[in-house]
């Protein structure tokens, strides 16, 4: 999972400032890395470093203020090392003598073989990470036009890939077949905006009109205005449903879905057949927070931030180390001692992948004098990796693999654990196509 951002800007001005406003929304999409590109589309300028955004930007040198063209990225590694300066993005080179630059967000899978491929036929790489990749295809000859080019990538890779690709003066956004990753675009006066998210809008102020780059779709921006092409037929869209339950920022919207109203709905949801009587129900910040107040709402029951998070600590599943994992669940989680003892509670999350997060909370709770702690999670049961993207586990690391609930609660010392059905998610976002491989086992078809 990544942020990305591109601005391709009309009134000849700077892109820099709308970069870090757009990608500092997305921020919570990847904190390991970030970077930017500006260009005049002759000459670029690029920085990225390891930090979060602002750390990032603050640290660039000064730009050009004639650069019209920007592009960047908020990384969160899936391919290649981690906490590795040169995989940071953008990646940018030179192509035909003109700047050739690429952020995306997503996960190839195909990307070692065709890496070896194009090294033996004497491609050279300037990264571990699988997006050079993508752009060694796109830059390939035959040249063709940008239907034609993207065609012939997603004939080598059918996903997982949203990018944003600036060739010369040409700014592009282009959205895999499946519609894995989200990529939105907005059209202000002055400019126009690639990002993934609506998030991104929030620092720019409401733009005159946005929708979602569609699945297959390619769109591009150059001194003509806004074009746009299909590349390669949408097949069934799949866009990834975590997205909806976790990755996304509450305030935005994916697949004509607000993020915030899912999640409420998916604790309601939750609370259809509850049996066990609590006497709160508590939130695991942030990610929780919505769904644990549709549930409270629908069982009728208090809702208390028994557990407070501290802000000084990074969100715990997004960064790569495990150990990190496991130490950072206490600094991160503070129970508020005089809401817990006694008490019997539900402690509502938004998933659980190997069950150590869950399991610290359990142990912290229990510590606080909590009596029963049910744990309630606004998502099926992880059941299988994902291809796609996101950092989720081989199945013998996933605590829901080949267990049941009274398993699963066993293993993270709770006194029982219910799950949402995938059913259930699609009710939540009244529409049932999207990818639920990690729920199901059963990927989208031709996506591998
Ligand atoms: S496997 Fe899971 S995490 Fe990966 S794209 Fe599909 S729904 Fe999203």
């Amino acid at each position: 999972m990544c942020g990305i951002v591109g601005v391709y800007r009309f009134d000849g001005k700077d892109t820099r400032d709308l970069l870090f406003r757009a990608l500092y929304s997305l921020q919570h999409r990847g904190q390991e890395a970030a970077g930017f590109v500006v260009s005049d589309g002759k000459r670029l300028v690029g920085f990225k470093d390891l930090g979060s955004v602002a750390q990032v930007f603050e640290r660039a040198p000064a730009t050009p203020g004639d650069a019209r063209i920007g592009v960047a990225h908020t990384r969160y590694s899936t391919a290649g090392a981690s906490r590795a300066w040169h995989n940071a993005q953008p990646i940018w080179v030179y192509h035909n003598g003109r700047p050739l630059v690429i952020a995306h967000n997503g996960h190839l899978a195909r990307s070692a073989q065709i890496r070896q491929q194009l090294e033996r036929e004497g491609e050279i790489f300037f990264t571990t990470s699988d997006t050079e990749v993508l752009l060694h295809l796109f830059a390939r000859p035959p040249e063709g036009d940008l239907p034609q080019r993207w065609a012939r990538v997603v004939g080598e890779i059918p996903a997982a890939f949203s990018v944003v690709l600036q060739y010369g003066e040409t700014l592009m956004a282009v959205r895999d077949p499946f519609g894995f990753r989200p990529l939105v675009m907005a059209e202000y006066p002055d400019f126009v905006l690639f990002a993934s998210e609506t998030a991104a809008f929030h620092l720019l102020g409401k733009p005159v009109q946005w929708r979602e780059v569609e699945p297959g779709e390619v769109v591009w921006v150059d001194g003509n205005g806004v074009h746009r092409a299909r590349y390669a037929e949408p097949g069934k869209p799949a866009p990834c449903v975590f997205e909806l339950i976790y990755f996304s920022r509450p305030d935005s919207e994916f697949v004509h879905t607000p993020v915030y109203r899912f999640r409420v709905r998916t604790g309601e949801l939750l609370a259809e057949g509850e049996t066990a009587h609590v006497d709160l129900v508590i939130p695991v910040p942030d990610s929780g927070v919505a769904a644990a107040l549709g549930y409270a709402r629908a069982l009728g029951v208090p809702l208390e931030f028994g557990l407070v998070r501290s802000h000084y600590v990074g969100r715990t599943f997004i960064r790569p180390a495990q150990t990190e994992r496991l130490s950072s669940v206490r600094l991160k989680l503070i129970p508020v001692g005089s809401l817990l003892k006694g008490k019997s509670v539900a402690v509502v999350d938004d998933s659980i992948v190997r069950g150590t997060t869950s399991g610290r909370i359990v142990s912290l709770l229990r510590d606080f004098g909590v009596r029963e702690v049910h744990f309630r999670v606004a998502a099926p049961p992880i059941q299988a990796p994902c291809h796609f993207g996101i950092d989720i586990p081989t199945h013998e690391e996933l605590i829901a693999y080949r267990r049941d609930p009274r398993e699963v609660a066993r293993g993270i010392g709770a006194d029982t654990v219910r799950y949402l059905s995938v059913e259930d998610l699609y009710r939540a976002a009244g529409q049932n196509h999207f990818c639920v491989g990690c729920f199901t086992g059963v990927y989208p078809e031709g996506s591998l």
